[in-house]
């Protein structure tokens, strides 16, 4: 038995440690929210972190960018994005479902965002220029998520933050709306930790197959994850198990439309497919069934994993000619590839009629305008059921290409209610005596519906900073003084 375990069982596990505050996942929000604990003065700060060091991070790892409010040009920004615009786009996405208050508070904070991550080590790079038209709104990280994330990991060592890495918390106990200690099973073995205040930092419950299938049917089965496996919704469906007031729908998630080759997890960004507002998309019987030019492609792209999910047998097929080549992110994977739509159909294994139905309609129904991706341009579709708004061009340029597409889920909305000092909220309307949540876990607050690229990392850097903060004064708080580990994790660290 290692050094660091201090004290008497609970419920016959090994105590392991007593913190101040305990974080429970290591991606952005957790680390976020343990920096600023050290930071607001909480002397023992613990991460326990599901995964194995390699694999730490959950899907921040896998992230590239943030959404951030700025009143003039910054170094890693261009122009201006104004807290109106930016909670008009949150309005968009959402359809208005989002809480306003929680949502403005993000935004406000997301301007102090990228300074904050330097202070940490994390480096961005310059505004983006080019395709992706996000080099306004958005900081990128120079190295991306890994990069961010390491360099966060550094931060957190230099500041006397402890991390176990295999750890995954499998109970929580309490006592009335007080968290009181967490089961851990640590690299195999089930510990006990206890700590003051706990922030809940586990990301959603995307990688839990059975979870979604409560929510989707079996149509789950041909889900594919893009994140981390490990993000199973354990803390989450404990705390909601315990009272905690949810927020947002079990099917509620972002989930893009990806290569349907891709692994089911952790695929990352390189599976994802931006071709869809360049081309056709048609279903498995070679029907179109959405407007692949209603916006910009960041705008739109999380709507279209649902759309696919909706589809026949959770497929659908993405159609563009020659014309497309270059205009859109390589893919990771080539696309089938023919010279004629019928060949093109017949390589896919959709119905060749169909398909070619589909597109002389399609094609028949262009208007002709002037074509410009960077802009809502003039190129739609006339008489057509449903229409393509914009961006559309005949597909009549061989050689044709293909590309197979799943729904491929980043992450899942239901999470736990939260107020603005990042306190969970109780079932009564209470806020939980000494638990926080920060990220993916109480994203929903924000996010009913729908997505604009980078407010993950935002909602994750904001309310992972409050709940560290929040956290850390609760160590100067009435509680009995907690035994910091003066050390001792240093000898057991997985
Ligand atoms: C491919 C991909 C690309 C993305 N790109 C972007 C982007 O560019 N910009 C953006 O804003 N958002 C992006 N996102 C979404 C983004 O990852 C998140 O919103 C944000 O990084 C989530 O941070 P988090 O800390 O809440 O969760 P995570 O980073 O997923 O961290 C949760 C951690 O909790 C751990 N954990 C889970 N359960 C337990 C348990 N029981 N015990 C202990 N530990 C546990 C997991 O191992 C994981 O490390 C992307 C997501 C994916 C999958």
């Amino acid at each position: 038995m290692p050094d660091g375990i201090v004290t008497a069982a609970n419920d016959a596990l090994p105590h392991y440690a007593d913190v101040d505050v305990l974080v429970i996942g290591g991606g952005n929000a957790g680390l976020a929210a343990a920096l600023s604990a050290r930071a607001g003065g909480a002397a023992s700060v613990l991460v326990v972190e599901s995964a194995p060091r390699d694999f730490r991070a959950g899907n921040s790892r896998h992230t590239r960018d943030l959404r951030c409010m700025h009143n003039e040009p910054t170094k890693v920004m261009s122009g201006k994005y104004g807290a109106d615009e930016f909670y008009n786009d949150i309005l968009s996405v959402t359809g208005g479902k989002t809480d306003e208050a929680l949502a403005r508070m993000t935004i406000r904070k997301s301007a102090e965002c990228p300074a904050w991550m330097a202070g940490h080590g994390v480096r961005f790079q310059h505004a983006l220029e080019g395709t992706l038209q996000l080099g306004r709104t958005n900081a990128f990280f120079l190295g991306g998520g890994k990069a961010m994330m390491n360099a966060y990991y550094d931060a957190a060592e230099q500041a006397g933050v402890r991390v176990l890495y295999d750890a995954e918390v499998t109970n929580l106990r309490f006592a009335g709306s007080r968290f009181q200690s967490a089961d851990v099973l640590l690299a195999g073995r089930g510990v006990s930790v206890t700590a003051r205040a706990m922030v809940a930092a586990s990301g959603g419950f995307e990688a839990n197959l059975d979870w979604l299938k409560e929510a989707w049917g079996p149509a789950a089965d041909n889900f594919l994850v893009r994140g981390t496996p490990y993000n199973k919704g354990k803390v989450l469906r404990l705390l909601l198990d315990h009272g905690a007031a949810s927020v947002g729908e079990a099917k509620a998630a972002h989930m893009v439309a990806i290569d349907a080759r891709a692994p089911k997890f952790d695929g990352g960004i390189v599976t994802r497919l931006d071709c869809v507002s360049l081309g056709v998309v048609v279903n498995n019987l070679g029907l179109r069934f959405y407007d692949e030019g209603e916006d910009f492609w960041p705008k739109r792209y999380a709507i279209w994993g649902r759309l696919v999910a909706e589809q026949p047998d959770q497929i659908a097929h993405c159609i563009i000619d020659s014309k497309a080549t270059g205009k859109f992110m390589p893919s990771v994977f080539p696309p089938d590839r023919a010279d004629s739509i019928e060949e093109l159909a017949k390589k896919m294994r959709l119905p060749v009629s169909a398909v070619k139905s589909t597109i002389d309609a399609y094609n028949q129904a262009v208007q002709p305008g002037t074509f410009n991706h960077d802009k809502l341009d003039d190129c739609h579709t006339s008489g057509l059921q449903p229409a393509k708004s914009h961006w559309a061009l005949r597909i009549d340029q061989p050689p044709y290409f293909g590309y197979g597409l799943r729904p491929g889920l980043t992450f899942t909305y239901l999470g736990l209610k939260v107020d603005q000092r990042a306190r969970v909220l109780m079932a009564t309307g209470l806020p939980a005596e000494n638990i926080f949540a920060a990220g993916e876990i109480m994203v929903g607050n924000v996010l009913g519906k729908g997505y604009a690229a980078g407010v993950g990392v935002t909602i994750g850097t904001v309310f992972g900073r409050i709940a560290g903060e929040e956290a850390a004064k609760m160590t100067k708080a009435s509680i009995p003084a907690a035994r910091t580990f003066k050390g001792g994790i240093e000898n057991v660290a997985a």
